[in-house]
């Protein structure tokens, strides 16, 4: 008898306890998603460029959506973030004039230089300033590397090499080896200049480290360039100089420099001044105008000042130049499908017990601008770094179905992709790290700026391999993707065509991996050998 109550106790206690179901209601909707998709790419929605009426009708959608799921608006009282952006068109002087005590020479615009700045000033200019090689640029605790160190910067300019030490060195021990680490990317370099104080920095172009020709030197470094305003230090002058030019540098030298590259990728590298003064200047045409990040949150439960932020990038590239007779450029994939897994992923969020931590969902602006929506968030962070948990960017997840991989861009960085590990294999998916890393995609997209102040991003989605069709057919459907709808009016949704299931599968493990962060209260860390833990220890 005795026996038997214990077992009735036994079984009652058992159904007592909260139902362990969780798994019935954390489905992220396929429907949801398709339904998002639709709207944001449809021409209504003219391409969403910022500063058009597109961002007015994409950013009110946004909003609308993210109040309609019970939301908070994730800025005080506001669904948005303002993003003031300044327009620079930039006159350069024909001439970059060198003199030095072997004679003067000039280097030619667009030919033999490119210059810019970020400056919005009417007139910058170098004058008479100190030419001094500071090898790649780099500042780099983690690898003890100061390619700056013993010399005032004020006035100077620097004149380094593009890419890192580690590239071609046949050393994978030095940085990363071939795979380019952030101070390999030319943004890092002009970045650093700034922080040392110098007037200007003149990066020299090598086409097979920079991974692309001096063309693209000249057409991403003319026109209007947009930037942010921003408070971070920054040169008067930024720009490039061909190989050749350097060349020329070199000799006309006071100081003995044979072998600049050799010298440079040694670890007891110190900046030489090249005895040659500098000479360049540049009229602005400045144009303000104000883009809008839209972001919401929902409180967490008891670690509520703690957050995990999902982010995707509204923005496209508006109406431009008609291919087949279309010029709505409406970015179906690009970024319409991560905009739609955002907000099919908060309701998922919604519709489940709220977590300990927050959860943040953050559409940024003008990604395709130079990610500068995230750029302007991550120098303005609306909850503090330090207590941001994890980013989770998406962009781009219209797959030909469901994939068995998750390709992580900047596999290796952090314990992030642990989690999406265990996530995916719950799921019978594997993880890969990204095939072309030598090629910098990580610092390509928005998650890189959660990084950059020291918040372990994940950039991860299927792409490799296609569950029901393989290998081969992902990637020609990906190389067909890339050819003929990439950055193109082509990239359409398609109510017959459109394939929502593998959108549907990244978001869902991009969910999971976020639902599991929320109800934790572990911080995942960066990885030693990553050039973003410092940032996360130095605050
Ligand atoms: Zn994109």
């Amino acid at each position: 008898m005795k026996n038997l109550l214990f077992l009735l106790i036994l079984v009652l206690s058992i159904n007592c306890k909260p139902k362990m179901t969780n798994d019935d209601n954390l489905e992220v909707n396929q429907a949801t998603i398709g339904k998002h998709l639709k709207s944001l790419a449809s021409d209504e929605f003219m391409g969403r460029m910022p500063f058009t009426e597109g961002e007015v009708k994409t950013v009110n959608y946004l909003k609308d959506e993210f109040s309609k799921l019970g939301l908070e608006p994730g800025n005080g009282e506001s669904f948005y973030q303002d993003v003031p952006m300044i327009e620079i068109t930039g006159l350069v002087s024909d001439k970059m004039i060198i003199s030095g005590p072997k004679g003067d020479f000039n280097l030619s615009y667009f030919d033999d230089f490119v210059a810019s700045t970020t400056k919005a000033e009417e007139e910058v200019s170098l004058e008479n300033s100190e030419l001094v090689f500071a090898g790649y640029g780099i500042v780099a605790p983690e690898y003890g590397w100061n390619d700056y160190e013993g010399i005032d910067w004020k006035g100077k300019t620097a004149v380094v090499l593009v890419n890192d030490p580690g590239f071609n060195s046949g050393d994978s021990t030095l940085f990363k080896g071939d795979e380019m680490t952030y101070y390999g990317r030319w943004t890092y370099k002009y970045e650093e200049a700034g922080r040392q104080g110098a007037a200007g920095i003149i990066i020299i172009h090598e086409t097979i480290p920079a991974a692309y020709g001096w063309n693209v030197i000249q057409s991403s470094n003319t026109g209007p360039q947009l930037n942010l305003s921003s408070n971070a230090p920054v040169t008067d002058i930024q720009g490039w100089i061909t190989h050749e030019s350097a060349n020329k540098l070199f000799e006309a030298s006071t100081a003995e420099i044979n072998d600049y590259q050799k010298l440079a990728s040694n670890k007891d590298f110190k900046p030489i001044p090249l005895g040659l003064k500098t000479s360049v200047k540049i009229k602005n045409t400045i144009k303000n105008d104000i883009s809008k990040n839209v972001i919401a949150i929902m409180p967490g439960t008891d670690l509520k000042d703690e957050y995990i932020i999902y982010s995707a990038h509204w923005d496209h590239l508006g109406i431009g130049k008609p291919i087949d007779n279309d010029s709505i450029y409406n970015g179906a994939n690009d970024n319409a499908s991560g905009v739609a897994c955002l907000l099919a992923i908060a309701e998922a969020f919604k519709n489940n017990k709220q977590p300990k931590r927050s959860v943040v969902f953050l559409a940024v602006t003008a990604e395709e601008q130079g990610l500068l929506g995230s750029a302007y968030y991550s120098e303005h962070p609306i909850f503090a770094a330090q207590k941001t948990v994890a980013n989770i960017n998406m962009d781009g997840l219209l797959t030909p179905g469901k994939m068995k991989d998750l390709t992580i861009t900047g596999f290796g960085h952090s314990e992030m992709d642990e989690y999406a590990k265990t996530e995916a294999e719950k799921l019978g998916r594997y993880i890969i790290p990204d095939p072309e890393a030598e090629k910098g995609y990580f610092f390509r997209s928005d998650h890189f700026n959660f990084a950059k102040i020291g918040i372990p991003a994940l950039y991860a989605s299927g792409s490799y391999e296609s569950i029901e069709k393989g290998i081969d057919y992902a990637q020609q459907m990906s190389d067909e993707y890339r050819e003929k709808r990439y950055h193109q009016p082509s990239d359409e949704y398609n109510a017959e065509k459109t394939d929502l299931s593998g959108a549907q599968f990244d978001a869902q493990l991009l969910f999971n991996v976020g639902y599991k962060l929320a109800n934790e209260d572990y911080f995942p860390k960066w990885h030693d050998t990553s050039e973003f833990k410092s940032a996360r220890e130095n605050k």
